[in-house]
């Protein structure tokens, strides 16, 4: 039985904690901390009405290490669950190591000033995590996550060489409102608003935001337009599958997202610097975020289907061949275990079987790690029992 410390009372942070109640064999004290005191209290009550079992609660600024450290020592969890924003994981990562405690996040470090993310900075903690005898996992929500784990598996059983991928992420959710962002908007429309960006026979390749476009056919949803868009899990597996030649992420978004992001940053609000405004500083996206509906009401309103995939193009014992390997997750069904919409749930439930993998030693090395480095068997059972069924389909 572990025990552990849950940060970030969000949308995807909520799901976590409904799955690590759900799995007590495994998980047994939980701690649940964030910025917003009264968001754990509330979650608190959800989980005592619902699951009649108690945690724990606390408040604090991620973003500052001392007061990390402070209440890892007084929880003692055998892992962190960072479910707070990008931004948060290099002091939660700094708080782990200096307490010797487990990692783990399900999105890459970005810099608030600078819309970019790279690994480089949270993989240059490999060789000091080692040192401690800790461990931490990157990325372990779907996408990146399950996308990374999804490589693996095709890699292990399907190709003896994977040579091209395409990641393929839709969201056919309709939440009703003219304009919402499914996870944090900030982040989210940092991501989408940003050019593109593909690998190819070694090389990364930029494109214009939303210059190359496709339509796919997603099962249980149907053909929609899909972007090319840089997306983090491709920086990791371009150094860990064999052989492959390009790798590109597609993302689907109706014409009315569109149309609604490109005036918005037509007329300044997608800024990250600080602008003036009647005497004091504001920074307009985050400005656009207070305005917008908060992810994690959106809930009960939104009624759809997401489905995320990868299509894999190889070679096994010489032949050519396809395979579509993709998980359908509907909004409602989501939401009626949650209390949140898919989005939420399908990054919610891969970080709590990441951690379970962790803690029951399935996946647990000294150093930094991404998803694809472990055996994805394990993984992808629990993704059958945990609520993410997959599919597998030879194209
Ligand atoms: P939300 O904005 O709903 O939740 C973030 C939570 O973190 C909020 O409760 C917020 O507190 C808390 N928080 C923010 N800053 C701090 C801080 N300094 N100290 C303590 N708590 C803080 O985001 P989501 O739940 O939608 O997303 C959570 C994470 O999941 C993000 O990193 C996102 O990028 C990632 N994600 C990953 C996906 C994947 O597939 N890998 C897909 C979708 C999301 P407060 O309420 O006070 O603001």
């Amino acid at each position: 039985m572990k025990d552990v410390l849950l940060i970030g009372a969000g949308g995807v942070g909520r799901v976590v904690l409904h799955k690590l109640i759900q799995n007590s064999d495994v998980f047994s004290k939980i701690t649940l901390a964030s910025r917003t005191l009264s968001t754990c209290k509330e979650y608190q009550e959800e989980i005592k009405k619902r699951y009649k079992k108690d945690i724990d609660i606390a408040q604090v600024d991620a973003d500052n290490v001392d007061e990390l450290v402070e209440l890892i020592n007084k929880t003692k969890p055998d892992i962190v669950l960072n479910i707070a924003l990008p931004y948060q994981d290099l002091t939660i990562m700094k708080a782990c190591l200096k307490t010797k405690t487990h990692y783990l996040d399900t999105a890459n470090y970005e810099h608030p000033n600078t819309a970019k993310f790279e690994y480089k900075e949270q993989w240059a903690y490999n060789d000091r995590y080692k040192e401690a005898g800790i461990m931490a996992l990157l990325g372990s929500g779907f996408d990146p996550g399950v996308t990374n784990v999804f490589c693996a598996y095709l890699q292990k059983h399907y190709f003896d060489e994977i040579h091209t991928i395409d990641i393929l992420d839709c969201n056919s959710g309709d939440h009703g409102y003219p304009f919402a962002t499914n996870f944090n908007p900030e982040i989210n429309l940092r991501e989408v608003s940003a050019n593109g960006r593909y690998w190819e026979n070694g090389e990364w390749i930029e494109t214009q935001p939303m210059e190359i476009k496709m339509v796919w056919d997603y099962p249980e949803i149907g053909k929609k337009d899909s972007y090319l868009l840089y997306h983090e899990e491709m920086e990791s597996l371009v150094k860990h599958i064999k052989g492959l030649k390009r790798i590109r992420f597609f993302m689907t978004f109706g014409e009315s997202y569109l149309t609604h992001m490109k005036c918005l940053e037509n007329v300044g609000m997608l800024g990250i610097e600080p602008v003036e405004h009647e005497g004091c500083k504001i920074v307009p996206i985050q400005f656009l975020k207070t305005l917008l509906p908060d992810p994690k009401t959106l809930g009960p309103r939104t009624k759809g289907k997401t489905n995320i995939g990868v299509v894999a193009k190889g070679i096994k014992d010489g032949k050519e061949l396809i395979y579509y390997l993709y998980n359908v997750c509907d909004h409602q069904e989501a939401y009626k275990e949650t209390s949140s919409q898919a989005v939420s749930y399908t990054t919610g439930v891969p970080a709590m079987i990441g951690a379970k993998m962790m803690l029951e030693g399935k996946w647990l090395k000294d150093g930094v790690f991404n998803m694809e480095q472990f055996d994805p068997d394990p993984f992808m059972d629990e993704l059958n029992k945990q609520g993410l069924p997959w599919n597998l389909k030879k194209l």
